[in-house]
């Protein structure tokens, strides 16, 4: 049996796993990286076919774990977002030239993440990575946290570590073995996600609609491609997926309100099952939960993965200032997990809230709900002040900004990740 002594054993290597692992290597840790899926596996869960837009806060924590610089080559900026409801004449354009921004963030494919990271990972020092190996058990044993794991051919390995961060998703194996109970929230509502290429450039656009059977959104992409995320009820995705391949364009050409001119070409249709997840703690002892083990939520806002990262930038920066001040180097202290959580909470607590909100408020046909949702895009589309607010949070800057997602350095005198 493989045995391994850490400093943090970081269990799930996906998106959010993987970026912690980088974001960790100046502190000068020992970090070992836990996953169960071997990389190049098809099914490995965390990299697929989904854009994902990225905050500019979040595209910044990324450039300054070293990793923007390959994933620029791949990215495609937003300039523009619209956000319209079918039948209805309120529509919110947020520009970024309009406020001085070069674009609001990014849209990148989970796919192109995915290859970015991983050919990262071997390049740090400090870094093991032992995959594919599942974990299944977890025990506290003198000041540190075994955790126990397992190959497909039944190999195991241990590894003791101080610190433990849960990055395994939303059925987080890691907080079911601590008993930490999860509020499960069923939107009964499937994403279907593709690449679509339209008649017209999409010229930095992103649009989102807000219909009442769930929201349908067209995200710039690489090579005039869109990305398309089409929530809809369960009982309809089914032959959505099934549907040739012409029907299923016109459709979503009708959907999109023919934003772009008709939908032309359509890459592999995928979906996924929508629900929320919220644990009742984000920690345990010298255990935290990151990333979609600890919100997991609806795309509706393109929220998901910026949390993660600004989890990511928080809980870098929490342990560095711990260094500064000459305090113990156990990245497990109760103090610094308490310091993360009480950081974190309150943006987390609102993304989840009003990404709930949301879905809520544009799910329902009631007509006072109708006229609220209304206003609400009549009152954004008619004060700048209040689409610039938009526009700040969206892009990720609200609560406590970490300083990774400033541009700052996370260590005084610190020249910065190797890239
Ligand atoms: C349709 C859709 C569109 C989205 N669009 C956006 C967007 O535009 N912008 C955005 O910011 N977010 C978006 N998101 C959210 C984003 O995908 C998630 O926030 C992100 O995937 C969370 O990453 P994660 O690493 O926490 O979890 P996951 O991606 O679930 O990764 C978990 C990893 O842990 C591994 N693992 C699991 N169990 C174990 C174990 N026991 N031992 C070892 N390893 C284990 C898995 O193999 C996996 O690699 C979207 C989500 C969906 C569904």
């Amino acid at each position: 049996m493989m045995e391994r002594d850490t400093d943090i054993l970081i269990v799930g290597g996906g998106l959010v796993g993987a970026s912690l692992a980088c974001a960790l290597q100046p502190l000068g840790y020992q970090v070992t990286l836990l996953e169960a899926v071997a990389p190049r596996a098809a099914a490995q869960p965390s990299y697929d076919d989904r854009t994902l837009a990225l905050g500019a806060a979040s595209c910044r924590i990324l450039a300054a774990l070293g990793l923007w610089e390959a994933l620029a080559a791949e990215a495609t900026p937003i300039r523009e977002v619209i956000v319209s409801e079918p039948g209805r004449p309120a529509r919110v354009e947020l520009q970024a030239a309009r406020m001085g921004l070069p674009c609001f963030g990014h849209v990148v494919e989970a796919r192109a993440f995915g290859a970015v990271v991983l050919a990262h990972l071997p390049t740090l020092p400090r870094l093991e990575v032992l995959c594919p190996f599942r974990a299944e058990a977890l025990r506290h044993e003198d000041q540190s946290v075994v955790v126990e794991a397992r190959n497909d051919v039944g190999e195991r390995c241990t590894v003791r570590a101080r610190l433990v961060v849960a990055a395994d998703g939303a059925d987080s194996a890691i907080r079911d073995l601590l008993g930490i109970k999860a509020q499960t929230h069923d939107f009964q509502q499937t994403a279907i996600i593709a690449n679509v290429t339209p008649e017209q450039a999409h010229a930095g656009r992103a649009f989102e609609r807000l219909t009442s059977s769930g929201p349908f959104a067209l995200l710039p992409h690489q090579g005039q491609r869109c990305g398309l995320v089409w929530c809809v009820p369960n009982a309809d995705a089914e032959q959505l997926l099934a549907m040739p391949e012409e029907e299923f364009l016109a459709r979503a050409t009708e959907r999109a309100g023919r934003a772009l001119g008709p939908l032309q070409k359509l890459g592999q249709r995928s979906s996924w099952a929508l629900r929320q997840v919220v644990p009742a703690s984000d920690q345990a002892e010298r255990v935290l939960l990151l990333g979609n083990a600890a919100h997991a939520i609806h795309p509706v806002g393109a929220q998901g993965f910026n949390l993660g990262l600004r989890d990511i930038a928080t809980l870098a920066e929490v342990l560095a200032d711990q260094q500064r001040d000459g305090e113990a180097a156990d990245p497990g202290l109760a103090a610094a997990l308490d310091r993360y959580s009480a950081l974190r909470r309150p943006d987390q607590q609102a993304t989840i809230g009003w990404t709930r909100d949301m879905v809520g408020l544009f799910g329902s046909e009631l007509a006072l709900t109708r006229r609220a949702r209304g206003l609400a895009l009549g009152a954004i589309a008619l004060l700048p002040p209040l689409q610039r607010r938009l526009a700040s949070r969206a892009m990720g800057y609200r609560g406590h900004i970490p300083r990774l997602a400033l541009g700052e350095p996370l260590l005084p005198d610190w020249s910065g990740y190797p890239s």
